[in-house]
């Protein structure tokens, strides 16, 4: 019963005012995309009933929109890291996430990530997903081959290439196209279809169920325009994604990405799983932090230029990853941002769809119609290009293979937010979790009977500086896995 109040995320319903259960499991699931499909694997396969609920007609969620990619090593190398010549470490591949993630890095779960990263790998392959033994060499932002390892963050850029040794570790899957992601969700559709898992669509969840003592006992769905109450005795997953859909969470909790950015997801993604979670005490961390790209390769070959600033100033190493390079973006004043690029080296951005606001033969020119200082872009230019020809870059450290000196004419992109330039985003903020999926509170305590994993959860990726492909897909897949098994282990209550 509601008590007169309609059921939001954020009002759970006492226990007390239950008067029955309509539907009894050991595990409920909040939603079927990556996160949740990967749950109800583990917690059948531990012997658990399992019942999966999810608001649209059909599985797939954000991660069937995606390209699926997931970044897996360490442990001597995933079986095409190895095919591939590469012999990767869990050394490696932990200082690498660590300092990607900076302050901002939750050691705990980096650990276990890069500890069981490689089984994990094994274990998408014995569901039936099919990774290709071959590399793809070009500096890209997902493989539109159907070949499988590639470079997707920051590895091989500075400062990361000193603190630990690179190794590319996004895994594409063997599709051709931008198409991974709905191969990825038919795959595990599939396996858990084969289990005894209950299935709900068109089931919203609407809040949880607690009782005096702060444990999570089920959860209220609406299904065919009635409120259920579900019993859950080994507890709520929420699988239930992030809040990049709901437009009052971004402004009050990441304002960066509430007004400009293309929000990047599926309807689904309004925040009710981190809701439900906060509304009976669990906390929710690095809210203010997200994912964005500016597409600005390919074609590689712009990694060759600069971006400057409205100072005609640079401010990051080009080669980077390139949500890192969105990010320092709009880090500058205004949000401005230009790449400069020699005409030689120019290619028409398959998708950044950046406006040309300037050509010149000389940088003068450019810098006239751009609307830059030209005397402080001729320093800009020269500097760099001075440098550059000798293999050097003192200001970022660009790497030696992206590196040559500029040559006239040039072309100037207009990447400023707002100008047209591609620049899309979706949240990393969520639950706190242990790396079993069970939330904490504020003072660190789990919540009996509640836990969450995806974009529900804050969990590998941190930040879109410290981001690389397939952190997002690899982090949903192996938490749901670890909180389907926790749960599943939990002690049934009453
Ligand atoms: C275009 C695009 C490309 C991407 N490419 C990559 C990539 O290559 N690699 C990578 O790592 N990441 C990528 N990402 C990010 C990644 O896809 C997501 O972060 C990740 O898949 C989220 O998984 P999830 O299980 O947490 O959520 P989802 O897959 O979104 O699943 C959540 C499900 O919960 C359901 N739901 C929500 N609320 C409720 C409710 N109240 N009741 C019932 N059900 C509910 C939703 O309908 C949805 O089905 C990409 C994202 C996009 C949009």
């Amino acid at each position: 019963m509601s008590a007169g109040k309609k059921t939001t995320p954020s009002r759970p319903r006492p226990a007390d005012r239950v008067e029955h259960w309509d539907i009894e499991t050991d595990v409920a699931i909040v939603g079927f995309g990556g996160a949740g499909a990967c749950a109800a694997i583990e917690a059948a396969d531990a012997g658990a009933e399992v019942a999966l609920f999810e608001v649209a007609s059909a599985s797939g969620g954000s991660t069937e929109l995606s390209s699926a990619e997931v970044y897996l090593g360490g442990s001597g190398g995933t079986r095409v890291q190895k095919a591939c010549g590469y012999e990767d470490t869990t050394k490696a591949m932990f200082d690498y996430l660590m300092a990607a993630g900076g302050d901002l890095a939750d050691e705990a779960k980096v650990r276990a990530y890069c500890e069981e990263s490689t089984k994990h790998f094994d274990w998408l392959v014995s569901m039936g997903a099919p990774y290709k033994n071959t590399e793809y060499k070009e500096r890209a932002i997902m493989a539109l081959t159907d070949d499988c390892l590639l470079y997707t963050g920051s590895e091989k850029c500075w400062p990361f290439r000193e603190i630990a040794e690179p190794c590319p570790r996004g895994h594409n899957l063997e599709i051709e196209g931008d198409n991974g992601g709905p191969l990825l969700m038919k795959t595990l559709t599939d396996q858990v279809e084969k289990r005894n898992v209950r299935i709900e669509y068109n089931a919203r969840a609407l809040t949880l169920i607690h009782n005096v003592e702060g444990e999570v006992l089920g959860l209220v769905v609406r299904i065919d325009n009635k409120e259920l109450n579900v019993r859950a005795r080994r507890g709520v997953i929420l699988c239930a994604g992030g809040f990049v859909m709901n437009p009052k969470m971004l402004k009050q909790y990441c304002p960066r990405i509430a007004d400009g950015p293309l929000p990047i997801g599926n309807p689904g993604d309004t925040g009710s799983g981190l809701l439900m979670g906060q509304a009976v005490g669990g906390a929710l961390v690095n809210m203010d932090q997200h994912f964005i790209t500016l597409p600005y390769y390919p074609p590689s070959s712009l990694t060759y230029g600069i971006f400057v600033n409205a100072q005609a100033q640079r401010f990051v190493n080009e080669d980077c990853y390139h949500a890192r390079v969105a990010s320092r973006a709009l880090d500058q004043l205004g949000g401005k941002a230009y790449l400069i690029v020699s005409a030689e080296d120019y290619g028409h951005p398959s998708f950044m769809n950046a406006p040309i606001v300037g050509t010149g033969e000389t940088v003068e020119e450019l810098a006239e119609e751009v609307g830059l200082d030209s005397e402080m872009l001729r320093h800009t230019v020269d500097f760099y290009s001075r440098h550059a020809a000798q293999g050097e870059d003192p200001l970022f450290h660009k790497s030696a293979e992206w590196l040559k000196a500029m040559n006239a004419p040039y072309a100037a992109l207009d990447c400023s937010l707002g100008e047209g330039a591609i620049y899309a985003a979706f949240t990393l903020g969520g639950l706190d979790t242990l790396p079993t999926g069970e939330v904490l509170t504020t003072e660190k305590d789990p919540i009996k009977g509640l836990y969450a994993a995806g974009r529900t959860a804050c969990g590998i990726p941190r930040s879109a500086s410290g981001y690389a492909s397939g952190l997002s897909v690899g982090d949903a897949t192996f938490f749901g896995r670890a909180a389907g098994r926790a749960s599943a282990a939990h002690e049934p209550g009453l």
